[in-house]
């Protein structure tokens, strides 16, 4: 999977499937998105319910401009085949290639809403997109009733100050 185009956005989602985040498991997912955000140099904010919001300024002459949310969310739908053992708490998703499908060995893959978010990290990455002031939102336990977007706050207090 690493090795499909774009490949910034599957080495994204592979790294996502590693992370057991199932809906009401979202310390791990929160803080491994937290630091991406770091490790790029980027404000990053976490807060108290565990969303994610990562901030990349505006290509030069482009800060002006309206800025653009690119929101997901970082849990995914636990399911699997019956005669599959899998525990989605601790198991990493085993992705492979079928054909023209990346699919999973018995169960749910995750790309609902995992390559939304690899494909928002792999443009906060990529130093040659032009854009104006960017916000990455990843919200926490959407599947089971979209309680991260409840629990966001009109003006974000920053739980993590940048650097
Ligand atoms: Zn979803």
């Amino acid at each position: 999977m690493k090795n499909l185009q774009p490949q910034g956005l599957w080495n994204n989602f592979y790294d996502l499937t590693q992370i057991p985040r199932p809906s009401g498991k979202k310390e791990e997912i929160s803080a491994f998105l937290a630091n991406y955000g770091r490790s790029l140099g980027l404000e990053t904010i976490v807060d108290g319910i565990g969303n994610v919001i990562i901030r990349k300024p505006a290509s030069p002459g482009y800060e002006n401009h309206p800025g653009v949310i690119l929101q997901g969310h970082m849990d995914m739908v636990p399911q699997k085949n019956n005669d599959t053992v899998f525990d989605f708490e601790k198991d990493p998703i085993e992705a492979y290639i079928d054909g023209e499908w990346v699919t999973a060995k018995g169960t749910t893959l995750g790309a609902d809403n995992g390559i939304g978010v690899a494909a928002a990290m792999a443009i906060l990455a990529d130093k040659s997109v032009v854009h104006p002031p960017l916000e990455v939102l990843v919200t926490v336990d959407e599947e089971t009733g979209m309680y991260g977007a409840f629990a966001l706050e009109e003006c974000q207090q920053v739980a993590f100050p940048f650097p």
